[in-house]
């Protein structure tokens, strides 16, 4: 790398692909750098691969807005470039009266949001939809579905790759510091340094945005940017029980909004999971055993009734970047152009946890606009 980098992209999970793919395609000179052997095997390669609606989110929030925009954009990347997907439908599910009033409530906040195509349903709409589902009501949101997200993020790669864009593996940034009108980035590539100059730097470094916005010179305390990790670990329902719903059924939200519950999907061929669940952990630990099976199984019993103990597995760990300590209300996703700071051409992208992958095309727009006002 001799010449100066217009666009220098920390990270190729869904949101650093979604990127180099939309700011390809200004002919910049855009350079893509991870620190594993390939694209998306942190957080893309460890969720619920749901394309989510929007009805979650607080009103007018970037989660909210790049959510229900992307769910539009990611339907229709994936029928253009043939990229696995199911519009599979997902129901919230009350099981007693009690939790009526919040189905009500999700309604009016998804309506709100612009998802306008929720419908609640009677106890006896519910069973005509899913026989083997327990409830007393529901909410239906038809344009939730599911995806491989992989195929995803090798579709921007590629398509950023098309445009002449260079995505670099096996390779860390270990510092970036500001120069004049430049930054100099510092690179590990196999246990050899290297250093280049960018004009632009976009920090999508998920788990690790935090340390690299850092690695800027920012007081990530002071600015809100500390990431907490809050593990999600998911379990697999045995094939037997894999035909015996259509769609994603969802509990309604505890109050704490630190996940949405443990909930159960479907993957492409059908197969049921259950998770995440949500527990926060001082490092990164992807180790997953049978000690949380019981209240798994409880859990999921509340809406499976056909659920046997023996039929669930623990399959995989995912964790979330969160921008809130244990206890503290949802916060939002940061997506920062640093001028404020000192740092023009710096993009920080923190906390991008769930709807991720949902709003990454959405994600990619905005930062766009952002390079364009930049060079
Ligand atoms: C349990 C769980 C379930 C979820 N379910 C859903 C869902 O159903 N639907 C949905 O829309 N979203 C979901 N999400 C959210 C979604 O998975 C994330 O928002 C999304 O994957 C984040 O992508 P990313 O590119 O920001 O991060 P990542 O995928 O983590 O990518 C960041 C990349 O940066 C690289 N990197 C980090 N530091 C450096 C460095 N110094 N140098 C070079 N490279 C570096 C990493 O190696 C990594 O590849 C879920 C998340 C979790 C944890």
């Amino acid at each position: 790398m001799n010449e100066v980098a217009d666009v220098t992209i920390i990270g190729a999970g869904v949101i650093g692909a979604a990127i180099a793919a939309k700011v390809a395609q200004e002919s910049r000179q855009v350079y893509v750098i991870e620190k594993n052997e390939s694209f998306g095997m942190e957080t893309s390669s460890r969720n619920s691969q749901v394309i989510h609606a929007g009805l979650y989110y607080p009103e007018n929030s970037l989660k909210a807005k790049t959510c229900v925009e992307g769910n539009k954009l990611l339907y229709d990347l994936c029928r253009r470039f043939a990229i696995g997907h199911r519009n599979t439908g997902k129901i919230i599910v009350a099981v007693d009266s009690f939790e009526c009033d919040a189905l009500e409530d999700l309604l009016n906040k998804g309506r709100k949001n612009g998802v306008e195509d929720l419908r609640l349903l009677s106890r006896r709409e519910l069973q005509s939809l899913e026989p083997n589902i327990a409830g007393v009501a529901a909410l239906l949101s038809p344009s939730t579905g599911i995806l491989n997200v992989h195929e995803l993020i090798k579709m921007f790669l590629n398509q950023a790759k098309e445009l002449g864009a260079q995505v670099v593996y096996k390779s860390e940034v270990t510092g970036v510091e500001k120069d004049n009108a430049l930054y100099q980035i510092e690179v590990d590539s196999s246990g050899e340094k290297f250093l280049f100059e960018t004009r632009v730097v976009i920090n999508s470094a998920g788990l690790h945005a935090d340390e690299v916005a850092r690695m800027a010179g920012i007081d990530i305390a002071g600015a809100g940017y500390t990431l907490y990790y809050c593990k999600g670990e998911y379990y697999s329902v045995s094939w037997g029980k894999s035909r015996l719903i259509d769609r994603l059924v969802y509990p309604v939200p505890p109050a704490k909004l630190t996940g949405v519950g443990v909930h159960v999907t479907l993957d492409l061929d059908g197969r049921i999971r259950l998770g995440p669940s949500a527990q926060y952990i001082d490092e990164i630990d992807y180790h997953i055993d049978d000690s949380n099976k019981r209240q798994f199984y409880a859990e999921a019993k509340k809406l499976l009734p056909f659920l046997d103990y023996d039929d669930i597995e623990p399959e995989m760990v995912g964790i979330r970047p969160k921008l809130q300590k244990p206890g503290e209300g949802q916060k939002d996703f940061i997506i920062r152009h640093e001028t404020d700071r000192g740092l023009p051409g710096l993009i920080n992208l923190i906390g991008i946890e769930s709807p991720g992958i949902t709003a990454s095309p959405a994600i990619a727009d905005i930062v766009s606009d952002m390079v364009k006002q930049i060079l």
